[in-house]
């Protein structure tokens, strides 16, 4: 193989593995995972938010049934109180003391039933929620395994590009081959062919005098092109 050819096959193998690396940092299973990896998110916290809900409902009815008893046992001090007093006004007194704790009662059985309410409702939705577990959490092992295979098949091309490359590159002489490195990590694309009077890497013409140049250079030398900068093969 002529110098220029492997300058070529090595531009080739490069160019290969960039589209490969780009493709890999783009693809659509990528975002898909991401997009299923959402869902579970977004999943777990409308759980843990209906948890709360029934946790904080459930301390309602436990704080009004705490509550309740209270009340029923101060109505009965005061009810007993009530049958040994014998003055009007005394009794009238603990009368309406006892109207109080009832209206309290009242208030509070009432707060005990809104409370109970919610958790019902808070507790059939939860378990609505559950049964949609087991497909949201597929949906994204799922991703994870189509993104893993896009990936090795990307890695597996790669692989065999960086072998190829590894037995291309001793190929060239030291200076070309640094040459060719420096210009890759400036513009990417280090080599090109002249097509007619048409550098290949950036798509303009070459006036004659320099196409001349070009052609008449010694074989294993590749000028730059005076527009681009890369090196032109012929
Ligand atoms: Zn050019």
């Amino acid at each position: 193989m002529s110098s220029a050819e492997v300058l070529l096959d090595l531009q080739r193998i490069d160019t290969g593995a960039d589209q490969l690396r780009h493709r890999r940092e783009h693809l659509g299973e990528r975002e898909r995972l991401v997009a299923a990896t959402a869902q579970v998110n977004s999943w777990e916290s409308t759980r843990v938010a209906l948890l709360e809900r029934i946790a904080a409902s459930a301390a309602i009815v436990e704080e009004v049934e705490l509550e309740g008893e209270r009340i029923d046992s101060e109505s009965a001090r005061l009810n007993a109180q009530m049958r040994t007093v014998i003055a009007p006004r005394e009794a009238e007194a603990l009368q309406h003391e006892l109207e109080t704790l009832a209206a309290k009662r009242a208030e509070s059985d009432e707060r005990g039933l809104l409370a109970l309410t919610e958790q019902g409702e808070a507790e059939t939705e939860l378990a609505e929620h559950l049964g949609a577990e087991e497909s949201i959490r597929e949906a994204a092992r799922s991703a994870d395994e189509q993104l893993q295979i896009a990936e090795a098949a990307i890695d597996f091309e790669l692989a065999d590009l960086e072998s190829r490359r590894s037995e291309v590159r001793p190929l060239l002489v030291d200076g070309l081959l640094a040459r060719y490195d420096r210009l890759r990590s400036k513009i990417g694309v280090a080599a090109a062919r002249l097509t007619g009077s048409r550098c290949e890497g950036c798509h303009l013409d070459l006036s004659a005098a320099e196409v001349d140049e070009v052609r008449r250079a010694p074989e294993g030398e590749f000028p730059d092109c005076p527009q681009c900068g890369r090196m032109l093969v012929r």
